[in-house]
């Protein structure tokens, strides 16, 4: 995934949070889900969200349109994302996407969607986790000083895609960081691999996926330079630890029309 597609503008004329003074009116799609109700949970204990909707799989998605539902959040399976969020867009309601697993095509068909709706918002957030979103952002400035660079995600052993949309995404942080600072490839003579022992290569930078049962979602990124190791680690303990994102995402997305990749757009992170 890189951010190419990510041309984000907060809109002047539209207010982040509530409408005209009413709670904004939320719908969750996976709500039956370990995210979807953790999701649940933090827009019913917020004064200016209403929870309007909660789908599960198979449920009638026009429950958002009868419910007058002004923001969706998708927290479903890879395979189910796009077409929730294709029919959010036809019918103008904002999206926060955590659902992970998303590709380049498929980012596409978002876009090209969003050209018929302007006025329609949609975030596709890798990770909520707020230190996961600095994790990503100090990880592209320690790229422009390390000669090495990997990315270890570790995650429950219940997720279906790998590796992590944050380790994508970090990679394309670490990618960008590098091109800054003129560097070339990291350094690596391995000229055998037939298992593939050295990790999936995004935007050139390995990245290894872990799969335990006790865990939730963590990463580490490590630099390496002439005597000196430099690593950074973010663990999610717990899915509360997303929902302060996921609130921050519904309440800014109808501000920032268009597709907007990953939380930290919306944070002033200098
Ligand atoms: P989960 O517990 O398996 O929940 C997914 C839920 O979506 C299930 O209840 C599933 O129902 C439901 N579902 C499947 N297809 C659906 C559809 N078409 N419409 C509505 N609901 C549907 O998974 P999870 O741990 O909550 O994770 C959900 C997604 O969030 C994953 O992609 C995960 O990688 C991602 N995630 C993102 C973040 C972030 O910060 N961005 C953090 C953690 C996880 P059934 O079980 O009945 O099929």
């Amino acid at each position: 995934m890189t951010d190419s597609l990510s041309a984000p503008r907060p809109a002047e004329d539209q207010e982040p949070g509530t409408a005209g003074g009413s709670p904004l009116r939320v719908a969750v799609l996976g709500a039956r889900g370990r995210m979807g109700s953790a999701a649940c949970r933090a827009i019913e204990t917020a004064e200016d969200l209403d929870l309007v909707a909660r789908i599960g799989h198979g449920d009638d998605l026009s429950a958002l349109t009868e419910a007058d539902a002004q923001v969706a959040v998708d927290l479903t399976v890879p395979d189910a994302a796009l077409d929730n969020v294709l029919w959010a867009i036809d019918h103008d309601i904002h999206v926060v996407v955590g659902t992970t697993g998303w590709t380049e095509e498929r980012l596409q068909q978002v876009s090209t969607a969003l050209e018929d709706h302007p006025q329609v918002g949609v975030l596709i957030a890798p990770n909520f986790a707020i230190g996961a979103v600095l994790a990503m952002r100090f990880a592209e400035i320690a790229a422009r000083y390390y000669e090495s660079a990997e990315i270890i995600e570790l995650h429950h052993p219940d997720k279906l895609d790998a590796p992590s949309g944050t380790a994508r995404h970090t990679a394309a942080a670490i990618a960008r960081g590098r091109a800054e600072a003129g560097l070339g490839p990291v350094p690596d003579a391995t000229r055998q691999d037939p298992e593939g022992a050295r990790g999936a290569v995004l935007d050139g930078i390995h990245v290894h996926a872990v799969r335990l049962r006790g865990l939730t979602a963590h990463e580490e990124v490590v630099f390496g330079g002439e005597g000196e190791q430099f690593t950074l680690r973010h663990d999610s303990f717990d899915r509360v630890s997303f929902m302060p994102g996921v609130l921050l995402g519904v309440r800014e997305v109808g501000s920032w029309p268009g597709l907007t990749i990953g939380l930290d757009q919306y944070m002033d992170l200098g």
